[in-house]
């Protein structure tokens, strides 16, 4: 089984296993579609994980 994650700068699902570009922040490992997601999410990695928090809470909601 594949293991989906979201990329935080463009909101795509990548794999894990199969990732352009993967980097850790706050104890935490995201995964991005390409390497210049990558250099967007390290640029301001705050942005992202902000907005990434956002959606995960709306995505709960809508997934019941
Ligand atoms: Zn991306």
């Amino acid at each position: 089984m594949a293991n989906d994650s979201v990329d935080p700068v463009c909101g795509m699902q990548v794999e894990e296993d199969d990732c352009a570009a993967k980097t850790e922040y706050q104890g935490k490992t995201y995964f991005f579609c390409t390497l210049d997601c990558k250099k967007r999410f390290e640029d301001n990695p705050e942005k992202f994980v902000v907005a990434e928090q956002r959606g995960v809470d709306r995505d709960a909601s809508e997934a019941k």
